[in-house]
């Protein structure tokens, strides 16, 4: 597959409607053609998915266009879904549609209702919504409210009709070859594939062996119904693909019902037309799909079992993050060798991993929509990702001082100054520098405080302007502090910073700038100091392209990805709530844990730092 590294792919053009900017791509145009040239004017919806006699008989559809976002319930959604939701339902929101949120759980093996529920979850947290009004006939919002959420498994009774109609036209046959000889016959590209010997079988012959196989009189694997088209033709999908297959496995929603499941070639086209969809938007690999997918709805509407219009396959690229991987495969495996705690792992792709390392919806719409939709595969830099996180929360995070990697710096002259070592003077910020709605902190000073270890050298380098001896440096929104040296341990450890106030230079108070410093330190009170869990994130693999060629993208894990430390956060972080986000002065962007933190035990995640720090 090709891969592109325009990271603002799309977003060159940019056509503006109803006051807001969206990237132009080409998707959009096939649409906006459609809309011109009045395409599917007789179309009609029941109101409820369903076959041509269902929909003939219901009024035509309000919604302009229809899309759909299909995922199968077999994990759990990360970024690439991002895509794929943000475009199908941003397309029907901008151009007078409405998308389904369909489950595509055909497989009985590997779905189950916590993925079910668990990506229902993620596409409302996004900020889309299935339940929308159908807009009126005459395109204005305010139609019935309706819940466009869809399960694929209520369509097995209408895909095994269709699997019989096929039959009986001779469009279908079952084969019992066995799967080794299947694949040998196939062919390959250079080779046209071999008839099997089972494919001349009369119509009722094949209908009375595709009973037997739904009645389960044949053990699984022994025989398989596939469609006759061609078994030379230059499209391999189309050499006689495989449409049922005999399966004895529970299924989450049919229980034991069915011993025989649909084929995801075979199912997919025939969800879209039940549910009246006009363009169903897939990602590349399907390409070669296409005319299966023509050739089976064509049929299937002959047959009068689907309704015209029929939909139409559209393909765009994969959207693929640098530094991660976008498999569900992949990341079961990272998630069942234990090398991240769980799919909602900070660390990871997925959208429960990145809502939980702090990542907003608005970041990640924002992201996503900037990309557009190419005919290519798009690698977008994780930094872009971190860009829009930052424009995000920029203008509502509130600012708290953290200290990180703590050292206590001892005041030697606090009691002189004011008059007793219990004194605490008073200090505050702004909670927002823009933001005065936001509030006012308040925190104050002791005779002992924390500050960064990295805030003071015994040997200044050149440029240093924080503490070493003899240097002034001023405690931000506090005094400005002389350095007089500091104390070691028997190991020559620093132990702690000793400085002096310099009297009369308190932040905000007249006078405070008369003396002159380059260097500003944030600081936490020892006296008031919350002590925290602080989970500093780093790149999950350490190359950009962790499963590119023939390596093994395990051994590309960034063992630094996760990093624990104790730290100090400022007082007026006490009534953080989990999911809340600040801005980490100096330090990043950090959301309290929405698993792990408590008022009591409180645990920080950093999102991102204050500026790219990936390019480095
Ligand atoms: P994976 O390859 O990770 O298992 P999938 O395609 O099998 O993903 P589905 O649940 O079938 O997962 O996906 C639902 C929808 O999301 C599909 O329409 C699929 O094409 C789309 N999708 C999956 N990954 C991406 C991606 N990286 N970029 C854009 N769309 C994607
Ligand atoms: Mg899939």
């Amino acid at each position: 597959m090709s891969a592109s590294h325009d990271k603002t792919e799309g977003a060159a053009a940019h056509d503006k409607t109803d006051g807001t900017v969206k990237p132009s791509n080409f998707l959009r145009a096939i649409i906006e053609r459609d809309l011109e040239q009045g395409f599917q004017p007789a179309r009609h919806f029941a109101g409820s998915p369903g076959d041509a006699a269902h929909h003939a008989a219901g009024p035509l559809d309000p919604a302009k266009i229809r899309t759909r976002f299909p995922p199968e319930p077999n994990g759990y959604l990360h970024i690439g879904h991002a895509k794929s939701i943000c475009l199908n339902f941003g397309l029907a929101r901008d151009y007078g549609g409405i998308c389904h949120l369909r489950f595509d759980d055909t497989n009985p093996e590997k779905e189950e209702q916590e993925y079910v529920d668990a990506i229902k979850e993620m596409v409302a947290w996004l900020g889309w919504n299935w339940e929308s009004a159908a807009p009126s006939a005459d395109g204005s919002a305010g139609g019935a409210t309706a819940n466009h959420l869809f399960y694929a498994s209520d369509y097995f009774d209408l895909m095994y009709r269709s699997a019989e109609y096929l039959v009986t036209q001779g469009l279908a046959y079952v084969d019992e070859q066995t799967p080794d000889e299947m694949r040998a016959n196939r062919g390959d590209f250079s080779t046209p594939g071999k008839n099997s010997p089972f494919r001349d079988r009369s119509p009722d012959e094949n209908l009375a062996r595709l009973r037997e196989m739904r009645d389960g009189q044949h053990p699984d694997g022994a025989m398989v119904l596939r469609a006759k088209i061609d078994m030379a033709s230059p499209n391999i999908n189309l050499r006689d693909p495989a449409l049922y297959r005999i399966r004895r496995a529970t299924h989450h929603n049919t229980g034991d019902q069915w011993c025989i499941y649909p084929m995801y070639t075979f199912a997919h086209p025939i969800e879209d037309a039940l549910e009246c969809i006009t363009h169903s938007i897939c990602t590349l690999e399907f390409e070669d799909q296409r005319p299966f997918y023509d050739w089976l709805v064509e049929h299937l509407a002959q047959g009068g079992l689907l309704a015209r219009p029929l939909p139409h396959q559209y393909e765009f690229g994969r959207l693929n993050l640098t530094y991660v991987v976008t498999s569900k495969r992949k990341l079961r495996q990272l998630v069942e060798d234990g090398h991240v705690s769980g799919w909602d792992d900070p660390r990871m792709p997925t959208l429960v991993g990145m809502r939980r390392r702090g990542y907003t919806p608005e970041s990640i719409r924002a992201m996503v929509e900037s990309t557009g939709a190419s005919k290519t595969t798009a690698w977008i830099e994780y930094s872009v990702l971190d860009g829009y996180l930052r424009a995000d929360l920029e203008g509502k995070a509130a600012r708290a001082m953290a200290v990180l990697d703590p050292v206590r710096l001892k005041l030697e002259n606090y009691a002189e100054i004011f008059g007793s070592l219990d004194h605490r003077e008073p200090c505050q910020a702004p909670a927002h520098p823009h933001v005065p709605e936001l509030g006012t902190r308040q925190f104050s000073l002791g005779p002992e405080l924390w500050i960064e270890r990295e805030d003071f050298l015994e040997v200044p380098t050149k440029g240093y302007h924080r503490l070493y001896p003899g240097n002034k440096a001023r405690l931000k929104y506090g005094y400005i502090i002389e350095c007089t040296g500091c104390e070691k341990d028997a190991d020559g450890r620093i132990t702690a910073v000793l400085a002096k106030l310099v009297p009369d230079t308190k932040s905000g108070t007249p006078g405070a700038d008369a003396v002159k410093v380059k260097g500003v330190i944030t600081w936490v009170g020892s006296h008031e100091g919350i002590a925290t869990e602080l989970r500093l994130y780093d790149r999950l693999f350490t190359e950009a392209q962790p499963d590119a060629g023939e390596r093994n993208f395990l051994d590309l894990l960034n063992p630094d990805a996760k990093r624990v430390v104790q730290g100090y956060l400022e007082p007026s972080l006490a009534q953080a709530q989990p999911d809340q986000k600040f801005q980490f002065e100096r330090h990043g962007y950090f959301v309290a844990d929405r698993v792990d933190h408590r008022s009591d035990q409180p645990v920080f995640n950093k999102i991102t730092g204050l500026r790219d720090s990936f390019a480095k």
